[in-house]
Formats: structure tokens, C-alpha cells, sequence
């Protein structure tokens, strides 16, 4: 049986934007490594302030590896011109992922249009849009995570909310390896017959993303809780995807705009490291 520092080394990821408001790119990274966080997902928007050649360089001397990209998608807006925009934009962050060496780009759908009632509009796009991002996900080694989020984001983030969705959406499209699911347990918890949809989603559970949900949030976008502060019984969740055949990182992803945005890096990586270690130990 493994121990804690197995486990360490082996599994746990903090995601970078658990750190959003108190380090840049370079900062984040050094602060994991001094807590023998050896995994990060990349938040876009760092990568884009860094520069990918900046961002390689930074990870290739720091002992801390990028699994994933954060995120792209984005691919609900009507016509043409926004289509072959959308579609650009995630062929470029597909690159840059494979830039930086991470093995998947989670992909949310994006909301509804502004001044749209046409949900299954929306949906129908995101569905076709995703199609048409395969061929690149295939050529760039990056793999296209899509990510279900709380029906509360519905109409500025995700226009599917759970893992039924994206499980049936797959289906659909009938892709190989380039298109798998990241599930995170913030997002779908809720979620009637989680455990069936986990065993259905089975290998094709690229990413593992957890937080807490708080009962009294203040916030359903930004007010994450860590492992242990909430509802979220995250171990059952990742026993569930193990037994559908999981093997990959345990992800930490931290939104919290009032609390832990707002702490010491040191104290909060500290803390995410203790929790996870007490969620996930065997
Ligand atoms: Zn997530």
C-alpha cells in the first residue's frame, strides 16, 4: 500500500489558479515545488501572460509538471465568423498546450449568447464545434477534456451541466482517445445517478478535479471550498472512477474570490497538501 509520499508524487495536482490572485506564472510554480506539489494544471490566462516559451522554460527547471490546460472551449456563439473564430482560438491554445507538455486541454462549452433564449441552439453549436476541434487535438497530442459544470453556470459557462450530458454527447460523436472527459466533483456531485454515469463515462475520465462545496456558499462560481470544508464526499466520488478504470491525477481546483484567493500561497498549498493527504490516503 502506498504511502503518503507515494501518493504525493504519484497523484495529487494543485491546479494554478487555486493561487490566481497571489502568483503569476512563475510564482506559482516555484511555490508548489517548495511543497513537493510535483503536478499543476495550467490557467490559461497565466500561460497567455508568460508566454509558452517563458512558461516551458519555467516548468523545465522547476521539477513541477503541466498535466492540462485550463481552459479552452468557449464555442456557443452563432454564425460563421464567430464559429472559425472559436475554432482558431482553441487550435492556438491546443498548441500552446502541447508547448508546455500537458496531455489534455479541459474544454468547457461556454454560456448562452448574449441576448439569447436558444439553449439547444447553444448546445447543438458547442456539440459540432467540439467535432470540428478533433483533427487538431489529434495532430497537437493534446487531448480535449470536456467538462460538464453546475447548472447554476448554465448561462455564462456551460450550456451542459452534468457528466449524462457529456457521457451522451460523446456517444454522439463517436471520437477516439482525443476526446475523453474531465470530471470534477464541484461541478456534478449532485448529480441523480452520479455513480452509474461514472461507471459509463469508464476510461474516458481524462481529469480528476475536486473542491469542496460549501453549504452556506456565498458564491457557486467562486466560493469553492477545500476537501473537507463542504459537502463533497470526494473520496466516494474517486473510489466511483477508479472502479470505472481511472488512474490519473488527483486534481485540486480552487475558485474563492473572499477566502483562499486572498491568503498566502505558502499557507493555502500547505493546507490544499494536508487536505488532499487526509481525503485520498488509503
Ligand atoms: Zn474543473
Amino acid at each position: 500500500m502506498p504511502g503518503h509520499g507515494d501518493l504525493l508524487r504519484e497523484r495529487l495536482c494543485i491546479h494554478q489558479v487555486t493561487l490566481m490572485e497571489s502568483c503569476d506564472f512563475r510564482q506559482s510554480v516555484e511555490c508548489f515545488a517548495r511543497h513537493g506539489i510535483e503536478m499543476t494544471a495550467v490557467w490559461r490566462a497565466k500561460l497567455e501572460e508568460a508566454g509558452p516559451g517563458a512558461a516551458r522554460a519555467i516548468l523545465d527547471g522547476s521539477g513541477v509538471r503541466a498535466i492540462s490546460l485550463c481552459a479552452g472551449g468557449l464555442l456557443t456563439e452563432p454564425g460563421d465568423e464567430a464559429a472559425r473564430a472559436a475554432i482558431d482560438a482553441n487550435r492556438r491554445w491546443l498548441d500552446a498546450a502541447a508547448a508546455i507538455g500537458c496531455a489534455s486541454m479541459v474544454t468547457i462549452t461556454g454560456g448562452m449568447p448574449e441576448g439569447s433564449l436558444d439553449l439547444e441552439g447553444a448546445r447543438g453549436r458547442a456539440r459540432d464545434r467540439l467535432a470540428d476541434l478533433l483533427p487538431h487535438a489529434r495532430a497537437s497530442g493534446v487531448r480535449l477534456a470536456l467538462e460538464p459544470l453546475h447548472p447554476a453556470v448554465c448561462g455564462y459557462r456551460s450550456v451542459i451541466s452534468t457528466l449524462g450530458e457529456a457521457n451522451d454527447w460523446l456517444d454522439e460523436i463517436g471520437a477516439g482517445d482525443e476526446l475523453g472527459i474531465a470530471l470534477d466533483t464541484y461541478a456534478i456531485w449532485w448529480e441523480p445517478g452520479l455513480s452509474r454515469e461514472i461507471a459509463r463515462a469508464g476510461r474516458r475520465i481524462i481529469n480528476f478535479h475536486c473542491a469542496d462545496w460549501l453549504r452556506e456558499t456565498s458564491d457557486v462560481r467562486l466560493d469553492r471550498g477545500m476537501p473537507g470544508d463542504g459537502l463533497i464526499d470526494n473520496r466516494s466520488i474517486l473510489g466511483d472512477a477508479e472502479r470505472a478504470g481511472f488512474r490519473g491525477a488527483i486534481e485540486l481546483e480552487i475558485f474563492s474570490v473572499n477566502n483562499w484567493w486572498r491568503r498566502d500561497p505558502d499557507e493555502v498549498v500547505r493546507i490544499a497538501r494536508e487536505r488532499m493527504l487526509r481525503c485520498f490516503s488509503p
